[in-house]
């Protein structure tokens, strides 16, 4: 405990040596350098005009990343309807001036004019303490007299010099909803040099996580992510002969109006600096969101939240059913109960079933809040059955793509008139039911709509059913009531984004699939994003053994789909005990770095370890699916190698004792007696 804090206080002398977060503009050159200690980007107006970046540097191990000669590079990357405006386009400085925001950080901003008087952009670069994280933004005024497009926009316009070398991508795909083996799985490939790109789909329903990651063979690395929820396309590529590596992220379908002197506010992104592997830049990422970006914890000591969710049940629900599961949720110590689908008159009737609920939603709410649990209901509000009141008086504002969820229609949320109802709707609903806690549910969150009769251009879809609609809709909700906490689902992880993190305070990974499909998804998950990101649904038929409640043990709220109402005394206990567990370590992983040390696999031992730093403990959940396998060899990395552990198991008795050091080069021996076994390690530093 004592070496670890004095690497606590070097670390903050460090920072106060470089004075926080700072940008430098350099009159005389048009330079601007923004630096924390961690990380120093610069950027020119050069004497032609053109607005170039020239450098990122790692100030702690030396890396750097220097714009091609071959290719310049600018942060400005952008289309109108007849306009490019990029690395070629003249530019003279309007203003500049840079001010300081939250956590210790700084924000510069440059107001560029184009020479032929068409538009002006903002670049806005932010910097924070303590993070190799750029995060930068740009913002188009049309200065021309008619209405503009924006058609394309580059989000992630970095190019660098290769330096020769060859270089890995590293993504991960997400949630489908038609399950796939590969959901959540990590893809890695070596970049061709010949400039074939390494491809990125993300946003809702598309296909990979809103992060891409890159590194060469001496562990250089950079990470970027991109806060949008609609689709989008980011490739890297290499271009060996023209000696750069160059990133590219689109927003697809872009058609965005702004009228004159109007602006357009273009998604924020960062890029970030590693050195080291893949759980390098995963920690860096995560450290990075849960200081600037993710929405925060309710309480980092009583979250992620054991809840309970009555999807188990499926919509046969009834007060009476929820009122005998409530009880016993509240034995074993749950803390959020989830009224799942089923409880409304119908999808897009959110009132209350008479039938279910004769004694009205809020009694059982008022009850459930009596066990000293949280209240939490199912909205999937993009969605509308055909027979709803709000279809049959609006048969318009349905979008023109269907989800067809549960047989619903799907509601164009970047309709103005439908957006108004449906945020009327959702405070209603809080308020009426006293709901803690939103499962925003339903297939697809950014619909395809291109109605002539809607107030969004017809041709913007994709970015107007994002920004104009799930993002407004769902702000509007959460700033009227602030306290209620929203969970990202739709139909499972499938809008696994950077910009999903600011409204919601986890999300489910795979839908309710099972236990080997739920570990596959928060190994892949917890590269990109926070462990608390990574939820996860049991359900009754993994049964209640250890192998079932280990499976679940890493990552985000631990939801029972349980009928806990039928359980033996001996399973509630057993249950009990596992909350128990649960809890004991939830902080521990929430604030460590994840490593990743061997991936689930149907007849393979799968291993995740998280490392705290600041209470120098390693949790590491080792589960055996159908493998052969009796033993495993478990190498625990990110110890302090001079400190010594206890290492200790859950189910086995055998207790070492030994440094850092010989734990992370010799490992120790996980007892695995049988297929579908587990064992939970607990490695914590000896006072
Ligand atoms: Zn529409």
């Amino acid at each position: 405990m004592r070496l670890s804090g004095i690497g606590v206080s070097i670390t903050l002398l460090a920072g106060l040596a470089f004075g926080g977060a700072q940008s430098n503009f350099d009159a005389d050159q048009n330079t601007w350098t923004l630096s924390n200690g961690w990380i120093r980007a610069s950027f020119q107006l050069t004497p032609e005009g053109y607005f170039l970046t020239q450098q990122i540097s790692d100030l702690q191990s030396g890396d750097q990343w220097a714009a091609s000669p071959n290719r310049p590079t600018s942060p400005v990357c952008l289309q109108t309807d007849s306009d490019l405006f990029d690395a070629q386009t003249q530019f003279i400085l309007v203003a500049q001036h840079a001010e300081s925001v939250s956590l210790g950080g700084i924000r510069q901003f440059i107001t560029l004019q184009d020479v032929k008087g068409r538009a002006q952009i903002t670049v806005v670069f932010d910097l924070f303490n303590n993070h190799p994280v750029l995060r930068y933004s740009l913002r188009y005024k049309n200065l021309t007299p008619g209405t503009t497009h924006i058609t394309w926009i580059n989000m992630v316009p970095w190019s660098f010099d290769d330096l020769g070398k060859r270089y890995t991508a590293f993504r991960i795909n997400q949630w489908s909803v038609v399950a796939k083996p590969q959901d959540f799985e990590p893809l890695q490939t070596l970049l061709d040099t010949s400039g074939a790109g390494v491809e990125v789909y993300s946003g809702a329903d598309g296909q990979q996580c809103g992060w891409l990651a890159l590194r060469d063979s001496d562990q250089r690395g950079l990470f970027t992510g991109w806060e949008f929820d609609g689709r989008t396309k980011t490739t890297v590529r290499q271009d060996s002969g023209k000696g750069y590596v160059q990133f590219s992220s689109t927003v697809l379908e872009l058609n965005h109006p702004v009228e004159t002197l109007s602006e357009f506010q273009g998604p924020n992104t960062f890029i970030g600096l590693f050195h080291g592997d893949w759980d390098e830049a995963g920690y860096r990422t995560q450290r990075f969101v849960e200081s600037v970006l993710a929405k925060p914890a309710p309480d980092s000591k009583t979250f992620p939240y054991v809840s309970w969710d009555s999807w188990g049940y499926q919509d046969k629900i009834d007060e009476q059913i929820l009122r005998r599961n409530a009880d016993v949720a509240a034995n074993l110590g749950v803390q959020l109960f989830v009224v799942d689908l089923g409880w409304a008159r119908s999808i897009g009737d959110w009132h209350a079933d008479p039938a279910k609920f004769p004694n009205g939603l809020g009694a059982l709410s008022d009850y459930v809040h009596s066990l000293g649990m949280k209240f939490g209901l199912h909205f999937a509000l993009a969605e509308a059955d055909p027979s709803s009141p709000v279809l049959r008086d609006n048969p318009d504002w349905s979008a023109t793509e269907d989800s067809n969820y549960f047989g619903a229609a799907s509601l164009c949320l970047s309709n103005k008139p439908a957006q108004d109802w449906l945020i009327q709707e959702g405070i209603r609903m809080i308020d009426e039911y006293h709901v803690d806690w939103i499962v925003q549910d339903g297939q697809n969150m950014v619909k395809q709509c291109t109605k002539t009769t809607h107030t969004h251009d017809p041709a913007d879809s994709n970015y107007a059913n994002a920004v104009q609609g799930i993002n407004a809709v769902v702000s509007a909700i959460q700033q009227a009531r602030p306290n209620v906490l929203w969970e990202n689902c739709e139909d499972g992880g499938s809008m696994m984004t950077f910009n999903m993190v600011k409204s919601y305070v986890t999300s489910i990974t795979n839908d309710a699939s099972g236990a080997l499909p739920s570990r596959q998804a928060v190994y892949g998950a917890t590269y990109p994003f926070p462990p608390r990101y990574a939820e996860r649904y049991m359900l009754d038929s993994d049964g209640l053994t250890p192998y079932a409640t280990h499976s679940y043990r890493f990552g985000g709220p631990w939801v029972l789909m349980t009928k806990v109402a039928d359980l033996q005394a001996d399973q509630v206990a057993f249950l009990k005990d596992q909350v128990q567990n649960y809890k004991n370590q939830r902080t521990d992983i929430s604030a460590g770095k994840v490593f990743h040390i061997l991936a689930p696999g149907a007849n393979a031992t799968d291993a995740i370890q998280s490392y705290n730093e600041t209470t120098d403990t390693a949790v590491a959940v080792v589960t055996r699916a159908a493998s052969s396998g009796s033993t495993y060899l478990l190498k625990p990395k990110g110890l302090q190698a001079q400190n010594r552990y206890t290492v200790w198991f859950e189910i086995s008795p055998v207790v070492y004792s030994q440094t850092g050091a010989q734990l992370m080069a010799n490992g120790f021996r996980v007892m695995l007696p049988q297929p579908f076994s587990s064992e939970v390690v607990h490695i914590e530093a000896q006072q």
